[in-house]
């Protein structure tokens, strides 16, 4: 039986405002055959899409991010409504996402377009380059926390790589995807660009279906699921995935600065950020001294009413993963904000729990929540190595005025990217390339990176003229022989033992 013979589910799902549980708007749940029927149409938009060139490329995702510009409002909108968080973060979440469609639309030529490599002297009859093809068409598996950032760094960039996309957005978010590639379909059509709506067994259709390529961003514990199921066609995946991000603070930082990131990286979106701060090691001589600073600014936060800074817990079952870290880090360390009575249903208020035991559930696993954790070290050295001693590896940051201080941790950090000075400061810079380590995932998106995430690399010898010595014959003569034996040590036989 083919996906296509499978009965149609008619199953729908139906998304609720995370602060009321008003409900926002009902969504088809797709099975198996519609799933195939949105990769097939999309394999002839692919054709046509790949067979555009950059230029038109160009030109028509930038049409695509001006129709979503005019109407940022409406989009911010609809991602204030399906998370929960307020209208202003969805409004910087366009603004973040736009920057980033801007870029890969505008240098995916000079990223991917042929070019020449050396064909060394050996080889010097052989002109050799080097191009980066569309796989075809991409399937792109989304989480809820930033439902038009986070799958936007596969979308924009697999598009601006020549791939066509059949896009499923996480079951609580789907809005923000239907309204993007409505704004395709006006701008630019051709069935490129498909939302398919629906929840994980529609993710797992597309992971089974005949697709050239998975992003996945969502949890470790899917991401294995998705790369099982994936190694069954031997189709490759991107797997951005979960994060226990740390913040290192030294002796000579601007602590002043350090606490406003921290306030802002681990409480900002209710902490519901992969890339958010869920820990921080500062040196023992100011530990106290940004505790103080940092409970100071997160008692200030609103967490309720129409200014709130944050929305409520957008997963309902994820309070009770907050509240699970929240008891467990209190078995050994101190509240110095909140405690279990600041989770009060899906609305959690700022916490902060000092020097709690390192194999504590809040410091080795993702909470998610506006939780953070603060512990003592003896130098920047030891907070490099608790930084790295979780099975995470998405970011971290560090804040010191010593340049070299900073440089010599970020080499030793085993993430995927680094702040200096900032958290989250790389999130706007689209060259930058995105992605994690270990149990964070592998393979990147944005940056030139990103793009060629999509690609497959094709590379071509032209012969321009026979060479002088003529291996690939069988009819080499035992002169020719002789002289590429001779030429073997001359080659490669140079370097002498280092001691
Ligand atoms: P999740 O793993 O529960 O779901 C992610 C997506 O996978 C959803 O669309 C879901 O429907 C789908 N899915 C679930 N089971 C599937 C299956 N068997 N096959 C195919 N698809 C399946 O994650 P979530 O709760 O939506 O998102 C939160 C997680 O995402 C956190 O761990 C967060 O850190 C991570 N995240 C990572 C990044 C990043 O870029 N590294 C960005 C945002 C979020």
């Amino acid at each position: 039986m083919t996906l296509m013979d499978q009965p149609i589910r008619s199953a729908q799902l139906t998304t609720r405002n995370p602060i009321d549980g008003e409900a926002v708007a009902t969504y088809p749940v797709a099975g198996p055959p519609e799933v195939a029927a949105a990769i097939a149409r999309a394999r002839s938009g692919a054709d046509w899409w790949r067979d555009l060139g950059f230029g038109a490329r160009r030109a028509h995702l930038l049409a695509w991010k001006s129709a979503i510009a005019l109407r940022a409002d409406e989009l911010a909108d609809v991602i204030s409504a399906e998370t929960g968080k307020p209208h202003g973060d969805a409004v910087l979440e366009v603004m973040l996402t736009l920057g980033h469609l801007d870029w890969a639309a505008k240098n995916a030529e000079h990223v991917l377009r042929r070019r020449k490599v050396k064909s060394g002297l050996v080889n010097y009859n052989q002109h050799a380059t080097v191009g980066y093809e569309p796989y075809g068409v991409v399937g792109v598996i989304g989480p809820w926390n930033y439902p038009f950032y986070t799958p936007m760094g596969s979308i924009s960039y697999a598009l601006a790589a020549g791939n066509a996309v059949v896009f499923k957005p996480s079951e609580l978010t789907p809005g923000a995807a239907v309204w993007i590639a409505e704004r395709w379909d006006e701008a630019v059509g051709h069935d490129v660009l498909i939302a398919v709506t629906g929840d994980r067994e529609t993710g797992a259709a597309l992971v089974a279906a005949d697709i050239d390529k998975i992003a996945f961003t969502g949890s470790t514990a899917t991401a294995k699921k998705v790369m099982a199921a994936a190694a069954e066609r031997l189709v490759p995946i991107v797997a951005e995935c979960g994060g226990k991000d740390a913040v290192l603070v030294a002796a000579d930082a601007d602590l002043d600065a350090a606490a406003d990131f921290v306030v802002f990286g681990g409480m900002g979106n209710a902490g519901q950020t992969c890339a958010g701060v869920e820990r921080v090691y500062a040196v023992d001589s100011i530990k106290d001294a940004l505790v103080a600073k940092v409970v100071e600014r997160a008692q200030r936060l609103r967490t309720g009413g129409d200014d709130a800074q944050y929305g409520p817990m957008t997963l309902p079952a994820q309070a009770d993963v907050v509240r699970a870290h929240v008891d467990d880090a209190l078995r050994t360390g101190t509240a110095a904000l909140g405690g279990p009575e600041s989770i009060q249903g899906r609305t959690i208020a700022p916490i902060v729990i000092t020097d709690v035991d390192e194999s504590s559930d809040a410091v080795q696993h993702e909470t998610f929540g506006p939780l953070v954790v603060i512990n003592p070290v003896a130098s920047l050295d030891e907070a490099v190595a608790r930084a790295n001693a979780t099975s995470y590896g998405l970011t971290a940051a560090i804040f010191t005025r010593d340049t070299r201080a900073a440089d010599r941790a970020a080499g030793r950090l085993r993430t995927g990217v680094v702040s200096i000075n900032s958290v989250l400061g790389f999130a706007g810079v689209a060259a930058l390339p995105f992605g994690g380590v270990k149990d964070s995932g592998f393979g990147r998106i944005h940056g030139a990176d990103g793009l060629r995430e999509f690609c497959t690399v094709k590379s071509i010898a032209r012969q321009t003229r026979k060479p002088m010595l003529n291996l690939l014959t069988m009819d080499r003569t035992e002169k020719d022989m002789h002289t590429a034996a001779k030429m073997i040590p001359m080659l490669h036989g140079r370097s002498k033992p280092q001691r």
